[in-house]
């Protein structure tokens, strides 16, 4: 824990944390000692964490990336970060993401964007220090030696991805073992494609949703970003399980997903959906997913072609669902019970005032999209109609998973871009999630797994979906191509 605390300090110019909690994280560790020395020790037993600034941490700053919501710091603790400190892990701070979660580049927060640790045409940073492997070998790394101080260069200044950039820069920069996501539509498999670790949203109803700041309540589903497949097995494992707290929680045992790692997948179909063929997909990206479906093929697996039919019309259904929820969640920033207030003549212009001020850019353009979509003359033509598209891409998923067990397809259409890229043109930037927005809509668990490195020196994710409440089988597939 000492060593990541210096290691996060180090890493200040990637501004991947809004809140460091040094004295926090010193104290959880030796809690985790004391544990540890009575036999006591859990799961995530003295392993240094980041946590994404959406989950609720009782009485530390919880600002969801806006400004409306600084100062906030709430009496109570999301169930996940209930669940990981139970089993003993430590807080290394809060970290940066897009304002409440919207975005995929952490480009919209309101306190600047998160710098990723990767440049191109450099391995920056990437072995600096301990040695390759996951939460065992960087424990026994970190003890032996300090974390090194590190001098951050960049040729050019890339995004981490987003929604959960923070989360993504500081597992990647090795400042925490593990961080936990949350994705909407790809927030946390997208940056973990940018930045080269692993990133899996688990079944929608698998982690309780209960204290993370809601943007889209249908989709939002958290989950574990870390440097390898055992440790997101691991993690996961701690995270999950049912809290009558969240009424979408479902109550359904917890496998052991780290014993699903075997390695063997002989036998199991792979399908590959024909519709992810996306025009002007680069040629890179294409030979990765070939190389990936030969990769399983050679490990005993059989690769068939699916048909997802209805994926054309993911992204414009995401883009309706997702705002319209948003438009309805985030009116409770009112400037009376969260966070930031500006005062005004009356009630009603303190609320405006607040609101004005309190929220950025991006969010404004999702409320009001939102409240377009809902209103009485709109309903039935955009909202309605997005439901039963969605219900449609569910059933293509259900269809596709007579034929196979798993899904394998690209994570992302590109590579990391650069900070201030696409942010005047939305469309562009909506565009990242063509990917991993359709399990986000049928609720379906995917892991973005790093598969190799394209030509600009930069990391590329694959992504594996499967079937519902199948997270074992979609790691064990990860675990293959890791
Ligand atoms: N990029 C998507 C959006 O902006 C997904 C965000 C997320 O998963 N939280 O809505």
């Amino acid at each position: 824990t000492e060593a990541h605390v210096r290691a996060v300090e180090a890493s200040r110019p990637l501004n991947a944390f809004i809140t460091e909690t040094p004295d926090q994280a010193l104290a959880m560790a030796s809690r985790a000692d004391a544990a540890r020395a009575k036999g006591e020790a859990g799961s995530m037993n003295g392993l240094p964490i980041a946590v994404k600034d959406l989950f609720c941490t009782a009485g530390f700053q919880t600002t969801a990336g806006s400004h409306i919501l600084e100062g906030f710091k709430p009496p109570y603790e999301s169930t996940v970060t209930a669940n990981l400190w139970r089993d003993g892990a430590v807080m290394l701070g809060k970290v940066n993401l897009d304002e409440f979660a919207m975005g995929s580049s952490n480009m919209t927060s309101h306190f600047g964007p998160v710098v990723s640790p990767w440049s191109p045409g450099t391995l920056v940073q990437r072995d600096a220090g301990a040695e390759e492997g996951g939460f065992l070998s960087e424990l026994t790394a970190a003890v032996r030696q300090p974390h090194p101080v590190q001098e951050w260069q960049w040729t050019r200044k890339l995004v981490p991805g987003g929604s959960s950039g923070g989360s993504a820069a500081a597992v990647a920069a090795r400042c925490a073992m593990a961080a936990t996501g949350t994705d909407t539509g790809g927030s946390i498999r997208q940056p973990a494609s940018f930045v080269g670790i692993v990133g899996i949203k688990p079944t929608y109803g698998r982690c309780s949703r209960w204290g993370i700041v809601a943007f889209a309540s249908s989709l939002d589903q958290a989950g574990p970003m870390t440097r390898t497949v055992d440790d997101a097995a691991l993690m996961l494992g701690s995270m999950c399980g049912f809290d009558p707290k969240d009424s979408t929680s479902v109550d359904m045992a917890v496998p052991d997903f780290r014993a699903a790692l075997t390695g063997d997948i002989r036998g199991l179909k792979v399908g590959i959906p024909k519709e992810y063929r996306v025009d002007g997909m680069p040629a890179e990206i294409e030979k990765l997913w070939r190389q990936g479906i030969d990769w399983l093929k050679s490990a005993g697996a059989e690769p068939v072609e699916i048909s997802l039919p209805h994926t054309k019309y993911a992204l414009a259904t995401y883009y309706i669902v997702a705002p319209a929820e948003c438009s309805s969640n985030l009116a409770r920033y009112d400037g009376v019970r969260f966070g930031l207030r500006v005062e005004g003549k009356d009630l009603k212009e303190m609320y405006e005032n607040t609101r004005a001020e309190g929220f950025g850019e991006e969010v404004k353009r999702r409320i009001m999209i939102g409240t377009y979509v809902l209103s009485a003359g709109y309903y039935d033509a955009y909202y309605l109609k997005a439901q039963q598209v969605r219900t449609r891409i569910a059933q293509d998923f259900e269809e596709a998973y007579k034929l196979c067990d798993v899904i394998l397809t690209p994570t992302a259409p590109s590579t990391a871009f650069a900070i201030g890229e696409k942010m005047d043109d939305p469309i562009a930037m909506y565009l990242n999630d063509v990917f991993t927005v359709p399990a986000s809509l049928a609720g379906l668990p995917g892991i973005s797994v790093p598969a190799g490195l394209a030509s600009d020196g930069l990391p590329l994710g694959l992504q594996i979906l499967g079937r519902p409440f199948d997270e074992a089988t979609v790691l064990k597939v990860a675990g293959v191509l890791e």
